[in-house]
């Protein structure tokens, strides 16, 4: 994990610009005299005939202004989609009949459920491996068509050695997708490691305030860029262009939101490892997202996200206020994830009233 990835400028940014620029400045209209510095909300499904959009399904300029700022962060073309699993579904489409895909248990509980569906249906075979044991990933590559990565996993924040795994991917003949939902490209850029293809659920930190959906797929090869963008269009998982603009607003302020929400969790982990209702803190010592597994088993888990008062009882993450949930409430999440595990989504307020409210709740669960 690059601890400097906010501050290096060793990938191919425009100009050289660095992240907390890019993110400021990426995507914003040509200036001329009056013409707006954002660009504005286009609602519309016809254009003009003869240009290069025609038809909403196809293109709209909202779309692209905030496709230029994501590919310009993550270093590579951008496509927007209507959802998080809406970009997976599109990329999952691609593996042929019969092929096989490589992915952690613990990814995300809709993509691990979206290629149980294809198994189910004779579609593909599916290989879920334990992503932190990179000997097993690397042997499961051989004669796998795609190999999913998803890194720190959701919810057990597990780290995959992306350079390795990659590279026995590629060597294998397999494409290669990471899932950067959870670290953004602010703090891990896969694309610079050769990975073929990025996905967000830009629900969560992108867009960053709860309250739009949105996916995105971000590729520096032209040829799969090519292929993806036509899925979209025949399939039709587009993003509306008001949800569009408002992942660009909060995009615009990513590096605040998630150096802030990093620096409270990392003020907040040193305090409850130290808490006795605690069995054990996961954190990969970056981003803003906390794991914590509580002594008193699931009932204990419980009762804490129905005792805080500041921090959310709500599923979903990275929005700037700070939210928390028992993640096996959902009979989706894997029985290998703890029943009394919580996970924490750290927000962006003053770490001292997180942590009295977070303490206070704490306290009567020992
Ligand atoms: C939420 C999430 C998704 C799904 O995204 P939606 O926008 O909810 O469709 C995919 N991957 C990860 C890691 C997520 O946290």
């Amino acid at each position: 994990m690059p601890a400097d990835a906010l501050t290096s400028s060793d990938s191919n940014q425009p100009d050289g610009l660095k992240p907390r620029t890019i993110a400021v400045h990426a995507g914003r209209p040509a200036p001329s005299p009056d013409a707006p510095l954002n660009e504005p909300i286009t609602m519309a499904s016809m254009f003009h005939a003869g240009g290069d959009i025609e038809y909403s399904r196809f293109g709209n300029p909202t779309w692209t202004a905030l496709e230029d700022a994501i590919g310009a962060l993550e270093g590579g073309r951008c496509l927007t989609f209507a959802s998080g699993l809406a970009a997976v579904a599109t990329v999952l489409d691609l593996v042929g009949t019969g092929q096989k895909v490589v992915c952690p248990r613990h990814a995300y509980n809709g993509t691990v459920g979206q290629l149980a569906d294809l198994e189910a249906r004779g579609r593909i075979t599916t290989e879920l491996v334990d992503v932190t044991d990179t000997d097993a990933v690397v042997a499961a590559c051989a004669g796998a068509a795609l190999v999913w990565l998803e890194s720190p996993t959701n919810p057990a924040l597990e780290v995959a050695d992306i350079p390795t795994i990659t590279a026995a991917a590629h060597e294998a003949g397999a494409y290669v997708v990471v899932d950067n939902t959870f670290a953004t490209p602010l703090l891990q850029r896969p694309l610079e490691d050769d990975v073929d293809i990025v996905v967000h659920s830009a629900t969560k930190y992108l867009a960053g305030h709860s309250d739009v959906l949105m996916g995105a797929l971000v590729t520096k090869d032209d040829e799969l860029f090519g292929v993806l963008s036509a899925r979209r269009g025949l399939t039709g998982a587009v993003p509306g262009p008001f949800e569009a603009w408002l992942t660009l607003r909060g995009l615009r302020t990513l590096p605040l939101r998630v150096e802030r929400a990093q620096e409270n969790a990392q003020e907040l982990v040193r305090r409850l490892r130290e808490h006795p209702a605690i069995d054990e803190v996961r954190y990969p010592g970056f981003g803003g997202i906390v794991s914590i597994v509580l002594g008193g088993g699931e009932i204990a888990a419980d009762l804490l996200t129905r005792k805080t008062r500041l921090w959310v009882h709500a599923t979903s993450l990275g929005g700037v206020e700070s939210t928390l949930e028992r993640r096996r409430r959902w009979k989706v999440e894997p029985a290998t994830i703890p029943d009394a595990l919580v996970r924490l989504s750290v927000g962006v307020e003053d770490v001292e009233d997180l942590w009295s409210d977070l303490r206070r709740a704490l306290d009567g669960c020992v």
